[in-house]
């Protein structure tokens, strides 16, 4: 491959522009009107404009982004996470123009987009999966059934669902066909299909993924977890590898489960499983990603594997070169959202003008952002920023080194989220590794009974 158009913006689309550079690839980006400014743009050898701010307008628009690969003549489309990374139409338009889509093909994103067939697929793969129904439900009936039998509190989950959307906590046989009318009708407006399916609710799990590569010559590796339970409303805050949980035998069985998952479905490329692990080490699938995460750094910090450049090897057909034993994983890498979101507004998105922008370095410190000084954040796009990753020797390390890294970011003119951030890093129960996907919320009601009293 000689020249990649990158389907994105922002961080993601930088990444992949820097991918490009260092492996001799020529990089096209697309923008929107309101981009136009951005590093992405400015720092891809070609950019060619695509519509206006809105991203129904630009981003989501296939044929224009199909049609500026033509012009452009790029070989293949790195469509980088969100946006039109896991719609297989588009994925399939691609493929039908003759350029390669950097990523699983088509048939196996459709596959695995469905949360129930995927669901299903992993149980095949022999991975376990969360008790519930086996399928999409018809009606507020049959949910009840099966919450009945697997026992309350349950989960209704959209089958097309993705970022926390669609989803909704269940305590009682009462209120489910009131909560089933209600999930239904907001994953049919949400993504335009109705169809839900039940989990039992895991009880104060931690949310636990594997990040898989597989090449066109059917080798298949696991590069290790990511422990990404510090979640706001179901979205990762803070990410890191290893896990504080996982014990090594636990990391071995279900890095095997990852990888059966992605044999069964004939995943090819970067992809990601994801797991719920509950206190007793029971691990259970809930999904997989079929594209690069907001949190890859993490793995590529413990492990040196660049992960970018290794899906645009495998998208030119390259074999990985290189099989499980040779993985390996050191010291302690841990990665921080940072959002233009104000925490004392109930995390409003802040856009506007960064009036000063002063990154963090010294050792062991990445940041990948997008943003600089006299930058405008836009109103449109999700409030991500940039990701601060460090790694340290020790858990304990990375964490004073991430304190150390924040309190060196200097972000003025909008307001973001790293005050908030710092605090979650000084708690007793995030410090000693104890965090599961409800430490955000208790953590929240702790600090509020706390000035409360003050
Ligand atoms: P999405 O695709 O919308 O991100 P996921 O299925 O990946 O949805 O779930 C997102 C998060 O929701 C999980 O990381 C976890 O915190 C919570 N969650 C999902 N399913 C369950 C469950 N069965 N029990 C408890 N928590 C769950």
């Amino acid at each position: 491959m000689q020249k990649i158009l990158i389907a994105n913006r922002g961080e993601i689309a930088l990444r992949v522009v820097r991918a490009c550079k260092e492996l001799g690839i020529e990089s096209v980006a697309v923008y929107s009107e309101a981009d136009e400014q951005s590093l992405h743009v400015q720092l891809a050898d070609g950019a060619i404009c695509i519509g206006p701010g809105r991203s129904s307008e630009s981003y989501l628009k296939a044929e224009r982004i199909i049609a500026a690969a033509e012009i452009s003549g790029a070989d293949g489309i790195h469509p980088g996470y969100g946006f039109l990374s896991e719609d297989p139409d588009f994925a399939e338009q691609v493929e039908s123009c003759g350029i390669k889509f950097i990523g699983p093909n088509s048939e196996v994103i459709r596959k695995m987009g469905d949360k129930a067939v995927a669901r299903r697929i992993a149980a095949e793969a022999g991975a376990p999966t969360v008790p519930g129904s086996p399928g999409p439900v018809a009606d507020a009936e049959e949910a009840s059934r099966f919450a009945q039998n697997v026992g309350y509190p349950v989960i209704i989950k959209a089958v097309s669902g993705g970022g926390g959307k669609g989803m909704r906590l269940v305590h009682s046989a009462a209120a489910l066909p009131r909560e089933f009318a209600a999930a239904s009708n907001e994953a049919l407006k949400a993504f335009g299909n109705g169809e839900v399916y039940i989990e039992k609710f895991i009880e104060k799990p931690r949310h636990i993924e594997f990040q898989i590569l597989a090449d066109e010559h059917g080798n298949i590796v696991h590069l290790g977890e990511r422990d990404c339970s510090v979640q706001r409303r179901h979205q990762k805050v803070i990410e890191e590898s290893p896990s504080p949980f996982l014990s090594p035998e636990l990391r071995e069985k279900m890095g095997e489960a990852a990888i059966a998952v992605a044999r069964h479905c004939g995943y090819r490329n970067a992809g990601t499983v994801e797991f719920l692990v509950d206190a007793h080490g029971n691990f259970y699938f809930i999904e997989m990603n079929a594209r690069i995460q907001v949190e890859h750094p993490v793995t590529e910090t413990v492990t040196g594997i660049d992960l970018v450049a290794a899906q645009l090897r495998i998208a030119a057909g390259e074999p990985l070169g290189f099989t499980q034993e040779d993985v390996r994983q050191s010291g302690w890498a841990m990665e921080c959202r940072v959002c233009a979101e104000d925490p004392e507004r109930n995390f409003a998105p802040c856009p506007g003008e960064i009036s000063l922008y002063y990154t963090p370095g010294g050792p062991g410190v990445r940041v990948d952002s997008h943003a600089y000084g006299g930058y405008t954040v836009p109103q449109y796009y999700d409030s991500m920023i940039g990701k601060v990753i460090v790694s340290g020797a020790t858990r304990a390390q990375a964490i004073d080194r991430m304190q150390r890294a924040l309190s060196e970011y200097l972000i003025r003119g909008i307001k973001c989220n790293i005050p908030f951030i710092r605090s979650v890093l000084q708690d007793p129960v995030f410090a000693e590794g104890r965090a599961t996907t409800h430490f955000i919320e208790e953590f929240m009601a702790r600090s509020a009974a706390t000035s409360r009293k003050a």
